[in-house]
């Protein structure tokens, strides 16, 4: 009887595996058929065709019809990812403010909300605010929709197996269960038992530029977002890098200058130091002078030439509050790129913006449940 329990478990995993690789190759090329499909992941087309249908009825995928032109004869029917009937919640907690968004699986903002919390407080308040917006946001959702995850972005490092946030330097909170204390406060709502992840906000948002992107991804693709804090996300051949501990990415404390300014880590001349927004501020709340901006930009170009070193990414895409900016900073990081690249005669690397702007942290979010969700278990 163990025997055969083993087995049928076995089976239930390799199918479970078989439909998410389907997913998954769906969303790095749409519009495959079954017969392409069965090609592309080495599974027979009966096999393709009766998990498809599974996967049509439960709201993952969905057929479209081709229009024939000439006489080329019936075309195969195209699949791709449903993007109406299963739904993904993401949540950015940031510093003393919460961003929530409502996702389709291929990553259209259905609805959004924002909310703030005491950071005084204890992280209680944080939870409660995440939860209500969280509510809020679900309640927008259609009668024929279903949210089948929910997405955190927390700006720290967050350990996976252990399902805690180890650090968040700006909140002073250490080895917090965030993802269990939001199960518990959602039990009871109209959220309750929903699947929770988390994962580091630069990691997060790298995942929504790489789940979410229409066009075949750049890889590896590296994020850096500029905020108070200065982090890093990377996506390497479609996974993650999160670092043994889950602390990869937190490039804001790469050391740029010796003997420099004091950093909120306690060393001198890291890089949040010099480009983070802390660097950039007025004592009077005015806009930061233009040559504090041009010089933090000089800064964050030196990071990303370190980076681009370090990793040879395809692309790296800017997020943040420190984009708003515009030229102003990022005219100076483009320069100093481009002085580096010419001077050892390279191309320089490829940079563009998060093109879910303010969003970037909150859509990563919801992408890191999709993400989560359609990984096919580990052998
Ligand atoms: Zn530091």
């Amino acid at each position: 009887m163990l025997m055969k329990a083993e087995s049928t478990s076995g089976q239930a995993q390799l199918k479970r595996a078989n439909r998410m690789t389907l997913i998954r190759q769906l969303r790095v090329q749409p519009g495959q058929s079954r017969v392409d499909l069965a090609h592309a992941i080495g599974l027979t087309k009966s096999t393709v065709s009766a998990l498809a249908r599974e996967l049509i009825d439960e709201g993952w995928l969905v057929e479209r019809e081709v229009l024939v032109t000439g006489d080329i004869g019936r075309r195969p029917t195209p699949l791709f990812i449903d993007p109406t009937r299963l739904l993904l919640l993401g949540a950015q907690v940031g510093i003393g403010h919460v961003r929530v968004v409502l996702t389709s699986l291929t990553g259209e903002i259905l609805s959004a909300r924002s909310a703030t919390y005491d950071t005084e407080l204890e992280v209680e308040a944080c939870i409660l605010a995440v939860t209500r917006t969280l509510l809020a946001v679900a309640a927008r959702c259609g009668e024929a929709q279903r949210i089948i995850g929910i997405g955190l972005g927390l700006p720290g490092g967050v350990d996976q197996a252990s399902d805690q946030l180890v650090f968040a330097p700006h909140l002073h909170w250490h080895h917090v269960p965030f993802g269990a204390l939001l199960r518990a406060a959602l039990r009871g709502t109209a959220l309750s038992g929903a699947p929770v992840f988390m994962q580091n906000d630069a990691d997060v948002a790298a995942l929504g530029e790489s789940e979410f992107n229409p066009s075949p991804m750049a890889d590896p693709l590296l994020l850096v977002l500029v905020g108070e804090g200065v982090g890093a996300g990377l996506v390497v051949g479609g996974r993650l890098l999160t670092g043994a501990r889950g602390l990869a990415g937190e490039v804001g404390h790469m050391v740029l200058q010796i003997d420099g300014p004091l950093c909120s880590c306690g060393r001198r001349g890291c890089a949040e130091a010099l480009i983070g927004s802390r660097a950039l501020l007025q004592p009077d709340g005015q806009a930061p002078a233009p040559a504090a901006v041009a010089k933090a930009g000089e800064y964050l170009g030196v990071l990303l030439q370190n980076l681009a070193v370090a990793y040879d990414p395809a692309c790296i895409v800017l997020g943040g509050p420190a984009v708003a900016l515009g030229d102003a900073l990022l005219g100076p990081v483009r320069a100093t790129l481009q002085q580096y690249a010419q001077a050892a005669r390279l191309p320089e690397p490829m940079l563009r913006v998060s093109r879910f702007g303010a969003d970037a942290i909150a859509v990563g979010a919801a992408a890191l449940a999709g993400y989560r969700l359609t990984q096919p278990a580990l052998p």
